[in-house]
């Protein structure tokens, strides 16, 4: 295609030279390799498409002829499952981009694995006297800086946080990376595993 090659148009009344090609559409499947940022916006566009499909094929009213009838019913089924397809596959891709996303880790642990370790309970790793507050939640002396009133609390969504020096909070998961002082890209999964 020659994209110098230009065409004359006429819009109201004035004359203008534009390229004489269609830029090429891009079809949603590749639009989520180039807007990261906008997959909500493409996710929204394929389950509008795969509803203007539906609204489009709508079924019949029977016509009284069973064979009419069932011939109708098999090309709607055919024009819908063909026509939704790309755009399932592509909300397939974002779903699986999603799951990645949240656990980056999937090959070595399973979300199953997340949600068990961060249902751990934090009292049964603290070393130390917890007091009831308000709100079933429970406050102690805080592991990570040395202090006289107690200042680190746990909370009955079995998530902590320290209102003292630390002025942090976590999931269990994060507790017990901190306790144990570990670092680097293992130690994610390296407390996960450690909360099974
Ligand atoms: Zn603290």
């Amino acid at each position: 295609m020659d994209k110098n090659k230009t065409i004359g148009v006429e819009i109201d009344g004035a004359r203008y030279e534009i390229p004489d090609y269609t830029p090429e559409r891009l079809p949603l499947s590749q639009a989520i390799n180039v807007f990261e940022d906008n997959i909500m916006d493409i996710k929204e566009a394929c389950q509008l498409n795969i509803l203007h499909i539906m609204r489009d094929n709508p079924k019949i009213v029977p016509s009284g002829d069973e064979n009419v009838d069932s011939i109708y019913e098999g090309l709607r089924e055919i024009k819908i499952k063909t026509g939704v397809e790309g755009y399932q596959k592509t909300l397939k891709r974002i779903k699986s981009r999603d799951d990645a996303r949240r656990n980056p880790h999937r090959s070595r642990i399973t979300d199953e694995m997340i949600q068990t370790a961060r249902e751990y309970p934090i009292a049964d790793m603290y070393d130390g006297h917890l007091k009831g507050g308000e709100d079933r939640r429970q406050f102690g002396l805080c592991p990570f800086h040395s202090e006289r009133s107690s200042s680190f609390c746990i909370h009955p969504d079995n998530r902590w946080s320290c209102f003292g020096s630390c002025n942090e909070h976590g999931d269990s998961i994060s507790f017990f990376i901190k306790l144990h002082g570990l670092t680097g890209p293992e130690a994610f999964i390296q407390a996960v595993k450690a909360l099974q």
